[in-house]
């Protein structure tokens, strides 16, 4: 015990042994929280108060609640496997699993990520001939996602006028078209989850009584339903509820945009009379220039509950911050100073590139790529986003579910088989009729619609029955040769990457069996009897059946039910991935808890950081320097800001002025560093913050007339072309119009080249 409690500082020893009693860590950045709370997990376990399965354990990302899990384990001689530790939606996941039938779910439900979602909607819109421009697909689903958010189903939710009355009449339709299908989308897994275990007592009182401890980390970002989930689990108002242990920091609460409740702190603390109320001050991540950055920009902030930050760690090196003139040339700056970064030592991975949005991260890419610096993009399109691997995934859940209509439509065409639109009208109408699956619709359509259809049917059952007793990668694999994805690719011309994409399916699969503790052998899945006899089922009264909370993930699923649940979740998540050596790059957004020895946050410009849509909203503005104490957090030993005065963001030319971010920062920790290349091809040098937004007379009108003429007949600068001689390259400076236009181009290895571009035939990309 003493070897894990031997390197806190009091504050944190006295927050990890704190009796079992409710408590809250407010505490800044890194100032160890989610060390914290890891701790006091291992303590718990280690001095005996608690078994492994008695605590529960909220983290924000899958990728959290791993890391978690391999801390404890190296902390202690235990075997993680089982705990309750995750994230809300794979705890609740779990919960629904093992009582899907108390839940009215069937044990096969389906998880549907945003994209799912969203198609599920415009589906039910076009069915329901709804315009889809008075109510658009995305709309709705924030409406519906907020009111789950909120714990409310559609018969809860006021409606103040026509337009909300339809919404809300769309809201129900949905539910009802999910609960046909077999399938929950996000909020619902955690709404779901609320119901079951406010409605049914015994299963609520085993929970309550099982979990005598639960720890939440980032509980700042906590929506209204979490919170009442939290509250629900941790029998809020009962006698013998367990003990609620959460740490948050006010300064860091970043997703109010998506229905995150920074009050639940207070209402926690009001609510639960918390008299355990611990700050930690102590920062140990970042060097002194940093810390201060942070404090003070964040005491520009109103609303704050008031903490501190100090290190012992030193000054440091001071922020660089750097002026561009262009977006290009910014990125060129990233990659000049991660080189020698690199050359001084520094590991690609403890490199991380912070942008305030996706958009930014093409330019960037650009130029490591034409730098020959790996990198890694998190937060665009994950793999099981990708269509190709979603076509697959669709195959696997008529497997497990054929009910499931997304995943019917997906492919029912695809590869095509004659399966024309007509037909799936058909279809559409015959499940509409009696208000069933499209699948089981089939045997309702007549004619030729009819018949393909029903080979269609005939396939899937087929293979289902084929795959039944076969180990999860090697269904995979048979029904990736069954769905004859591979040959169409082939045809295509980016056809091979998505078939590695798609035979990594299998691995994945592999990959994924060994780590959750599944049986190689088939079968794998062990029924609800068979549960029962190896004891992991515990029966309660009225019928109740709770499973040992040491029960694997293969007791309560089949290993295709989790494989799939396991990529929607995945999908769903918003955070980085470390480990690989090869220089990070996300959003603010998805960086959070996580730390690098160089950061670099750039576009830190008016309109994208701060965000433009924060001036529109209440504490929009506040918001958004949140997020730039979070972004500056990040960093251990060397922070670099920068902005560029023109930024072609969405196809458009943006001046943009300095982000009045600088102006909160201490000019003391600050070094400004003049641009390395003048590569300005205004000429003269202008600085951000003199220039105009460009509706304004003079030399900005000049500037942007120039610009317009530039990027003449098609090219445009940050273009990325291909030349016969020089490879890939892109576009950073266009001079000259018409004929006698010129362009120059970066080529990565074979340098900067200007070109005539009537004469060179660059090819676009
Ligand atoms: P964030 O608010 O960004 O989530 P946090 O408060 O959760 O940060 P941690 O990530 O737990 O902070 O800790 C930050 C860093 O400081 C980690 O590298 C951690 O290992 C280190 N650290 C925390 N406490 C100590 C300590 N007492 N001694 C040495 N290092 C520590
Ligand atoms: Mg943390």
């Amino acid at each position: 015990m003493q070897k894990l409690l031997h390197n806190l500082n009091p504050e944190q020893l006295a927050a990890v042994t704190l009796p079992a009693q409710h408590a809250l860590i407010l505490a800044g950045a890194g100032s160890g929280k989610t060390r914290v709370l890891t701790t006091r997990i291992a303590w718990l376990i280690q001095t005996q108060q608690v078994s492994a399965a008695g605590l529960l354990a909220v983290t924000f990302t899958n990728k959290a609640a791993k890391e978690m899990l391999t801390r404890l384990s190296a902390m202690l001689p235990i075997n993680t496997r089982g705990m309750w530790i995750g994230t809300f939606h794979g705890l609740c996941n779990r919960l629904l699993r093992t009582h899907h039938r108390d839940a009215a779910l069937p044990q096969t439900f389906q998880i549907l990520d945003s994209q799912d979602q969203l198609s599920v909607i415009k589906r039910l819109l076009k069915a329901n001939n709804i315009d889809d421009e008075k109510f658009p697909p995305k709309t709705v689903m924030y409406f519906i996602n907020n009111a789950k958010d909120q714990g409310l189903r559609a018969d809860k939710v006021d409606a103040y006028d026509a337009n909300e009355r339809k919404l809300v009449e769309l809201y129900q339709m949905y539910d009802e078209q999910c609960q046909r299908e077999g399938v929950v989308d996000f909020a619902e897994l955690l709404l779901r989850t609320y119901e079951l275990l406010s409605r049914n007592q015994p299963l609520r009182e085993h929970y309550q009584a099982r979990f005598r401890h639960i720890l939440v980390d980032e509980f700042q970002d906590t929506n209204n339903l979490q919170y009442n989930w939290l509250k629900l689990l941790a029998g809020h108002g009962s006698r013998d509820g367990g003990a609620l242990f959460a740490v948050g920091d006010d300064d860091q609460s970043i997703y109010a945009f998506r229905g995150a409740n920074v009050g639940n702190m207070s209402s926690f603390e009001r609510e639960f009379q918390v008299k355990n109320l611990i700050k930690l001050e102590q920062n140990y991540r970042s060097h002194g220039h940093i810390l201060d950055s942070a404090n003070m920009l964040i005491a520009n902030n109103s609303k704050r509950l008031g903490k501190n930050l100090r290190t012992d760690a030193g000054h440091g090196e001071p922020v660089r911050v750097y002026e561009a003139s262009s977006d290009l040339q910014e990125a060129q700056w990233i990659i000049e100073e991660s080189k020698s970064l690199i050359a001084e030592g520094a590991s690609r991975s403890e490199i991380a590139v912070l942008y305030r949005s996706n958009a930014q991260s093409r330019v960037i890419e650009h130029a490591l790529f034409s730098a020959g610096i790996p990198y890694h993009v998190y937060g665009g399109q994950r793999y099981f986003q990708r269509a190709e691997v979603k076509h697959l995934i669709a195959y696997l859940q008529l497997m497990d579910n054929p009910h499931n209509d997304s995943a019917f439509l997906r492919v029912v065409n695809f590869p095509t088989r004659g399966i024309g639109v007509r037909s799936i009208e058909q279809l559409q109408a015959a499940a509409e009729q009696y208000g069933i699956s499209l699948y089981a619709a089939v045997p309702y359509v007549a004619g030729k619609a009819g018949s393909s259809l029903a080979g269609f049917v005939k396939l899937v059952e087929g293979v289902r029955f084929e795959t039944q007793q076969l180990p999860l990668p090697e269904m995979v694999r048979v029904v990736l040769e069954a769905s004859t994805l591979l040959q169409h690719y082939q045809n295509e011309k980016e056809g091979a990457d998505r078939i590695e994409n798609l035979e990594q399916m299998v691995s994945a699969a592999t990959q994924f069996i060994s780590e959750e503790g599944f049986g190689q052998g088939a079968p794998a899945y062990l029924g609800p009897q068979a549960q029962a006899q190896s004891g992991a089922a515990v029966a309660l009264g009225d019928g109740v059946e709770v499973l040992d909370a040491d029960a694997p993930l293969a007791a309560v699923m089949s290993p295709l039910s989790a494989f799939l649940s396991h990529a929607s979740l995945e999908a769903g998540d918003n955070q980085a991935q470390a480990g690989q050596e090869a220089l990070q790059m996300m959003t603010v957004h998805s960086a959070k808890g996580l730390e690098f020895d160089n950061v670099f946050i750039t576009g830190l410009e008016e309109g994208l950081f701060p965000h433009e849509s924060s001036s529109k909203e209440d504490g929009g503005v506040e918001e958004e320097r949140r997020l730039m104490y979070v972004a500056i957090t990040r960093a251990r030993q060397r922070l670099y800001l920068s902005f560029a005065q023109t930024r072609m963001l969405h196809g458009q030319t943006r001046y943009n002025m300095k982000s009045r971010f600088f102006d909160e920062l201490p000019e003391e920790s600050l070094k400004w560093l003049s641009p390395k290349v003048q590569a300005n091809w205004f000429g003269n040098k202008k600085s951000a913050w003199d220039m105009a937004p460009m509706s304004s007379a003079g030399s900005d009108n000049a500037i942007a007339q120039k610009i317009a003429h530039a990027s003449g007949p098609g090219w445009r600068i940050g273009e990325s072309v291909s030349h016969g001689k020089f490879g890939e390259g892109v576009i950073v400076n266009i001079e000259g119009g018409g004929g006698n236009a010129r362009a120059q181009i970066n080529f990565g290895q074979y340098g900067m080249k200007v070109l005539d571009l009537s004469i060179a035939k660059l090819e676009r990309l």
